[in-house]
């Protein structure tokens, strides 16, 4: 039985075959280098090639390698929680499989930790090998949020961060669907700082957030997550519709009483009834939104099956 690791490196896994072998080398070499006793936590999200094979195979090898292997495919967020459940670390790090994150900011990370802050998060100063709609997007995107939302999310970072034990308890006892890790950190508090570097490509194989429906969907969990201010858009809007009503009916009744050519009926109609019936729908949508969300709350599922485990202490 090994000692308990101070540091656990946390990857997520769908589909990494060519990558872990490099991941599990790129990682040790430098974890060795820094001393500290560590862990590789790879939780294989239902991939369908041999990722689990090879995680079981890494294990083997050097049991610092632990693996947990999902029944299916749960998503990228439910991935990482499994992770954090089940991370033995004092300091828990979480890294994409892919090599994206550079390892050699790790060190880094620890010494932040070591002056006594709690979470130090990977800042992006530039990515590279990424198309441009992503970068714009991306861009554009935590904009958005930092506006929108109450908390504050630090711009252009990633998930690529560092936790103190204590964020990481704190992240394990939020169970909620439609996880948006990115905000769920900075809403834990603590001392946060971050660390520079520079966003690297894909190492092998391909990316998996690239189709424009599952950026969305992100986005809309980011959102809905942290701020009512989609459901109050709706609020705003019936107001100032209401107060333009109640002067436009005057005009139309004046209209009516003393112009000599009426208002004639067909188009203006038509208008007001399409535009209303479409603000309408929106705002059911908004509010089907949120709604959906709060059904996936009340079905109270588990985040995620296990499938198989490998060098996994079950939890206390
Ligand atoms: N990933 C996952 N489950 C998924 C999709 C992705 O665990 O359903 C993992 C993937 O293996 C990688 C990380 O999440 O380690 C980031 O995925 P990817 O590189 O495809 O996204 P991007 O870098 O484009 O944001
Ligand atoms: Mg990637």
């Amino acid at each position: 039985m090994n000692p308990k690791p101070t540091i656990t490196i946390i990857a997520p896994v769908y589909n990494e075959e060519p990558v872990l072998p490099e991941l599990y080398r790129r990682i040790s070499a430098i974890m060795d280098a820094t001393g500290e006793s560590w862990e590789l936590l790879l939780v294989d999200d239902g991939s369908r090639d041999r990722s689990a094979e090879i995680i079981a195979n890494l294990h083997a090898q050097d049991g610092r390698v632990k693996g947990i292997s999902f029944s299916r495919n749960f998503g990228f967020q439910e991935a990482v929680t499994a992770g954090l459940d089940y991370a033995l670390g004092d300091a828990v790090v979480l890294t994409d499989a892919d090599l994206q994150d550079p390892p050699e900011v790790i060190p880094q990370m620890i010494a932040k930790w070591r002056e006594g802050y709690d979470v130090v998060y990977g800042v992006r100063e530039s990515r590279e090998g990424e198309t441009w709609f992503k970068l714009v997007t991306a861009k554009l995107f935590y904009r958005i949020i930092h506006r929108i939302t109450s908390v504050n999310i630090p711009l252009d970072t990633g998930d690529f961060r560092l936790m103190d034990r204590r964020v990481v308890d704190a992240l394990c006892q939020m169970r909620e669907r439609n996880r948006f890790l990115r905000g769920m950190v900075p809403w834990v508090g603590y001392r946060q700082t971050g660390v520079h570097f520079k966003r690297a490509p894909r190492f092998a194989g391909e990316a998996k957030y690239s189709s424009f429906r599952r950026m969305f969907k992100f986005a809309m969990n980011a959102i809905t997550s942290f701020s009512y201010l989609p459901l109050q858009l709706a609020t705003y809007l019936g107001f100032t519709i209401a107060a333009i009503s109640a002067l436009a009916i005057v005009v139309v009744i004046l209209l009516r009483i003393f112009s000599p050519h009426e208002l004639t009926g067909q188009a203006t109609t038509l208008v007001a009834v399409l535009f209303l019936g479409g603000v309408q729908l929106i705002s059911l949508g908004i509010i089907g939104e949120y709604l959906g969300r709060i059904y996936d709350e009340v079905k109270g599922r588990p985040l995620y099956l296990i499938d198989r485990m490998w060098g996994i202490t079950p939890r206390k």
